[in-house]
């Protein structure tokens, strides 16, 4: 099974890919696929270019085995909706399964994706635990019904089974953020240990987050 991680990774972070190693390795994935958002559909929109969030994400994973980035929403135009990415990989892929890795904060609001039911329908869910972000706040509604119906504690069953189960994922938990990066740049501060240090000589190179700018 291969796990699509998607986000906008403005930058990305040691937050995003500890929990990433920590999901291939529990459930056993055959890859992760990082997916940086082209236009981010439910958020206020990147401070990096495409190019820049997607080489950061190059130099972040080159030599960790089984992770990969994939470039299919920045190369699609419009807004990067993850049902057109699901459905451009099951084309592409036909014999494979696939998992959607989000963290709580983006599944808590999960209702507001584009046709979050068909997603749901289509493939499995690891949801994996973020700091100060707790499943409680999600109250009685739609997605509340669907995790009574979906859960499986039962890794067979969710790796072999038919789609349409959720998993929690236990993860490394690590209170870093992007938005916190960027302020941190922006005000001159050091990075390290919160990113690759690749990325973050990457990011004093191209003098990104220096100051706000939206890049094309
Ligand atoms: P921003 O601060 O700009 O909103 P972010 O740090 O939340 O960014 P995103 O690129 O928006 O990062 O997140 C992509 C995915 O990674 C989401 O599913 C999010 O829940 C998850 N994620 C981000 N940071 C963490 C973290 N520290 N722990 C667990 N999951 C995380």
């Amino acid at each position: 099974m291969i796990g699509i991680y998607g986000g906008t990774f403005d930058p990305v972070h040691f937050g995003h890919l500890r929990p990433a190693v920590d999901v291939y390795t529990e459930l056993g994935l055959s890859e992760i696929r990082f997916i940086p958002a082209g236009i981010p559909a439910h958020r206020e929109q990147p401070v990096a270019s495409k190019a820049q969030r997607c080489q950061m994400l190059l130099l972040a994973t080159e030599n960790i085995a089984g992770m990969s980035v994939d470039d299919r929403e920045i190369n699609r135009d419009g807004p990067s909706y993850m049902i057109d990415t699901i459905r451009s990989l099951q084309s592409d892929f036909p014999d494979e399964k696939f998992c959607l890795i989000v963290g709580m904060d983006a599944f808590i609001g999960f209702e507001s994706w584009r046709e979050w039911q068909a997603i749901v329908g289509l493939i499995n869910i690891v949801i994996t635990y973020r700091p100060n972000f707790d499943i409680d706040s999600i109250t009685e509604s739609e997605l509340k019904k669907y995790i009574r119906g979906a859960e499986t504690k039962n890794k067979d069953e969710f790796l072999t089974g038919s789609f349409g189960h959720c998993y929690f994922c236990p993860v490394t938990q690590l209170d870093i953020s992007a938005t916190r990066i960027r302020e941190l740049a922006r005000q001159g501060s050091k990075l390290n240990f919160l990113l690759p240090d690749a990325v973050v000589d990457y990011l004093q190179q191209e003098r990104i987050y220096q100051q706000e700018k939206i890049y094309g």
